[in-house]
């Protein structure tokens, strides 16, 4: 338990801590303010020695941690970092001789201050800290999960979670080895960064037998990067990846599952090979570390961890069997190419502190697309980051976005850095400047940045340092500073200019901003710009200059006036662009002259424009048409979203709705037919997340009764038997039929359904039916749905998942807040979310289109943003968004109901 005081500092003293020292912290603040951010180096760490006993069948874990340090400034005060540690003793043995200190948390965020009974010697040291903690009640530090007669305890460490287990300087650019000693029972493995050297049996003070592992020492890296997994798995020895040419040793390479599931890791530890080599072949590097374990977790609060030798997964990534459905390959693919990309991006090199985290997730973002797609030519991962890319663009209009590169200062910033806009915009801008430098340069760099600073740390500066190197051009860092040292998507106003026989294009840059706010800096880039236009003789050109000023006139060589012009060719630049409405509809009758991209640049264009408020109702009416035409699945669906959202602008059983409703019908009716419900033999993988936007589209969207009633007879026959998928069907639409069920069920079945996702293990299974739950749910159902989010059967990360999907469920958004309203409903909601996390429950109330929530949401969580890391930004962002969608309604409601010939 812990207690919360107040003395002019925010002081938390935790009641384990020795009663005196809780009475020093209350009476006697401390002088100095502790580091909330970065912990100086007064004294830093060289190497750490960590004895734990860890058995999940207990409530507490314990600890010896002897930590080398180098003592720099001697002071008789030692900030480290702790948190919620019941520390029974601390010494630091210095030149020999032990001096005795006290320990005690002085901050939330864990941050704690060692004083001790002298001043120490300059020089080497050892800090021993004997202590115990409880088990984490969220997936974070180190949790249990309990899977039937089994529990198992797993962690999770980044960004600042390794101070829940042990005492630690918890940043990443303490770089350094540990030595592993973990007790546990007998009968249960225990998994870390590297192999055992030797196990033997110990006593057990409580629960009978013990055995000891002791693993060889890690390479060096950051106490985020550590990771256990300890419980009586299934352990399945893969294949060791084989030497190389790039390396001279084989890497043993297992998978690791709760009981019972090791057999279902088939399909990913067979695939792991093809995609480490080809990392190794592109960066000319082996993989950095000596075994390489995969790791399903069952209550996990991301999508994969990329930890050091143990790689941790949500268990329906990886356990997906032998012969898995397109989607599901193509989620593991993406995802295991994200995390063997940081085996270098984040783990041989790390970050000097995390506002260089862009470094880690937008590298990985951006070469696990890459490379995934070099390994997997089918699964569609050539476009992943021109999807990412097209969607942050949303998020970084908004006045709230952040830098990629954003000072990190509080606890706040952290969580916030782990957001799109490090992952996707800092993937999208590589991507420009890779097309821009050239492919060979810009691997070249890669590879001198990674050799340069191999084992050790690095900052923004170092990879730019080595990219003027490896390109021999120095003007790539400007170019690549503007898009990651300034928030906002770049839009360029394009007017197409003939006369006197010459033709130009006139170009103008500012930020994209969306309707009905505006910012003081309306931005300046350093932008390659590349156009597109018809020839004379049929084909087209492409043009590219550098936009570095406000304004750029750009003669186009052609003998006559373009008939047409698309202002992002290849689709490779991070900026959007306007159009006057003579240019947008004819780009929208040359649609067959651009390639996909370019045509999905150009309906995200189109877009933006929406948003800023700029284009009108029957443009956009044109677009959704002209899309939807398109041969390419994911152009032809690029303007879906705008009729999802423009439908939530009206009553529902209003004209307008149901006109945008039949027109979602009407456009995509035929394409889901020509496709069908089942996969054909020998059909691309792509077919199955064409075939999922679609069902979605007609029978949920639009809401249409034939497909609906294809649908339904197989999520009867799915919930008779789980066990198998129903033939006749694409797994990936499974959790459309289920959700069109529960959307057509009475009260009584909606609850008898609930009940049943939650007693099923497949998680699966577990994962459509919540999904379905929250999409198929209308208001008068939610009260189950709020009685499932405080269900101990659902798992934390499932319990967040559900939270979410109801929010993004336009009819529930009403209940939904009046819900989370209560304080007891929203505190029992914050205990489902790691604590990094807290912030991101705000997002959860940004659905509404009404002023009046941006007053009750600043009302209800303005007192709790302390306890909220990230929150501020999120409150932010999330009335940014509805002040978006405000006065987008304003703007289109009557416009576009005439449009639509639904009446004014
Ligand atoms: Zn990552």
């Amino acid at each position: 338990g812990s207690g919360l005081v107040r003395a002019g500092l925010l002081i938390v003293v935790w009641a384990a801590v020795a009663t005196a020292a809780a009475a020093d912290a209350v009476l006697d603040p401390p002088a100095d303010a502790p580091p909330l951010g970065r912990l100086g180096d007064a004294v830093v760490p060289t190497r750490y020695h960590l004895a734990l006993v860890i058995d999940s069948e207990r409530e507490t874990f314990e600890g010896v941690a002897t930590i080398d340090v180098d003592i720099r400034r001697p002071a008789s005060r030692i900030w480290i970092h702790g948190a919620d540690l019941d520390v029974a003793s601390v010494t630091l043995v210095s030149e020999g001789r032990r001096i005795a200190g006290r320990y005690r948390e002085v901050d939330a965020a864990g941050v704690a201050r060692v004083d001790l009974d002298r001043v120490p010697e300059r020089g080497p040291a050892r800090l021993e800290v004997h202590y115990r903690a409880a088990f984490s009640g969220t997936p974070e530090g180190l949790y249990r999960v309990r899977m039937g007669d089994d529990a198992y305890v797993f962690s999770h460490f980044q960004a600042s979670a390794a101070r829940r287990v042990f005492p630690a300087f918890d940043e990443p650019g303490f770089k350094v080895p540990f030595a592993i000693e973990v007790t546990a029972p007998v009968g249960h493995h225990v998994i870390t960064a590297t192999r055992e050297v030797d196990t033997r049996r110990v006593r057990g003070s409580l629960s009978g037998s013990m055995m000891r592992w002791r693993f060889a020492l890690t390479p060096p890296l950051p106490t985020y990067l550590l990771a256990f997994a300890v419980g009586p798995f299934d352990v399945v020895d893969a294949r060791p990846l084989p030497a190389n040419s790039v390396r001279s040793w084989s890497v043993p390479l297992r998978g690791v599952a709760v009981r019972g599931r090791g057999p279902e890791l088939a399909h990913a530890l067979r695939h792991t090979q093809p995609l480490v080599e080809a990392f190794e072949r592109y960066l000319e590097l082996p993989l950095p570390y000596p075994k390489l374990d995969l790791i399903a977790v069952p209550d996990f609060a991301a999508g994969a961890m990329e930890n050091v030798g143990a790689v941790t997964y949500r268990d329906d990534l990886l356990l997906i069997g032998t012969n898995p459905a397109a989607g599901a390959a193509r989620r593991f693919a993406s995802v295991h190419a994200h995390e063997l990309a940081h085996q270098w991006f984040g783990n041989l090199v790390s970050p000097r502190w995390w506002d260089d985290l862009w470094l880690n997730e937008s590298f990985a973002s951006w070469l696990g697309a890459r490379i995934g797609h070099q390994v997997f030519p089918t699964l569609g991962l050539d476009t992943e980051t021109l999807d990412a890319a097209l969607a942050v663009m949303v998020d970084d209009s908004l006045p709230s976005a952040r830098q990629v590169r954003q000072p990190v200062e509080t606890p706040h910033d952290i969580a916030n850095a782990f957001d799109s806009i490090t992952y996707s915009k800092g993937a999208a801008v590589l991507r420009m400047i890779e097309h821009d430098v050239g492919v060979t340069a810009f691997r070249d760099a890669l590879r001198l940045y990674l050799r340069r600073f191999a084992s050790g740390v690095a900052d923004t500066d170092d990879f730019l340092d080595s990219l003027d190197r490896a390109s021999a051009d120095p003007r790539f860092r400007e170019m690549i500073s503007s898009f990651i040292d300034q928030p906002g998507t770049p839009l360029i106003d394009t007017r197409l200019v003939c006369a006197d026989g010459r033709a130009e294009a006139r170009l103008q840059q500012r930020r994209s901003l969306p309707l009905g706010v505006s910012v003081q800096s309306s931005g300046l880039w350093d932008l390659p710009v590349c156009l597109r236009y018809p020839t004379a003789a049929g084909g087209s050109a492409i043009r590219c200059e550098r936009m570095r000023e406000r304004a750029l006139v750009v003669p186009l060589p052609a003998s006559h006036c373009p008939g047409w012009i698309l202002p992002n060719a290849d689709a490779m630049g991070y900026y959007r662009f306007t159009l006057d409405a003579k240019s947008w509809n004819a780009a929208f009758e040359h649609l067959d002259a651009m390639t996909p991209a370019e045509a999905r640049m150009l309906f995200a264009s189109l877009s933006s424009g929406f948003r800023a408020g700029e284009v009108s109702a029957a443009s956009l009416l044109m677009g959704m048409r002209r899309a939807a035409q398109h041969p390419d699945w994911e152009v032809a669906t690029a303007q879906l979203g705008n009729m999802i959202r423009l439908k939530a602008f009206y009553p529902d059983a209003s004209p307008a709705r149901v006109a945008l409703k039949r027109l979602i019908v009407e456009l995509y009716d035929e394409r889901l037919d020509a496709l069908g419900l089942a996969p054909r033999p020998d059909e691309p993988e792509l077919h199955a997340l064409n075939r999922r936007v679609l069902a979605r589209a007609v029978a949920l969207h639009g809401a249409d009764p034939d497909w609906r009633a294809r649908l339904r007879p197989f999520a009867r026959r799915y919930l008779d038997a789980p066990a198998l998928s129903p033939r006749g069907i694409d797994p990936e639409l499974l959790e459309i039929a289920l959700a069109v069920e529960l959307a057509t069920s009475n009260a009584q079945r909606f609850e008898e359904l609930a009940a049943q996702a939650v007693e099923n293990e497949d998680p699966r299974f577990r994962r459509r039916m919540l999904g379905a739950l929250a999409t198929g749910a209308t208001s008068d159902r939610a009260p189950t749905l709020f009685a499932l989010l405080g269900a101990s059967e659902l798992h934390d990360h499932e319990a967040v998942r559900l939270a979410r999907r109801m929010a993004s469920n336009p009819a529930l958004d009403d209940v939904l807040w009046a819900w989370m309203s209560e304080p007891e409903n929203l505190d029992a909601l914050l205990e489902r979310f790691p604590s990094r996390r807290r912030g991101s429950v705000i997002a959860l109330a940004a659905g509404a289109c009404d002023r009046g929530r941006i007053d009750s949401l600043a009302t209800l969580f303005a007192p709790r943003l302390d306890a909220m890391p990230g929150g501020p930004r999120v409150l932010r962002q999330a009335e940014d968004t509805i002040e978006r969608c405000a006065a987008l309604r304003e703007r289109y409601r009557r416009p576009l109901a005439q449009a639509l010939g639904a009446g004014g």
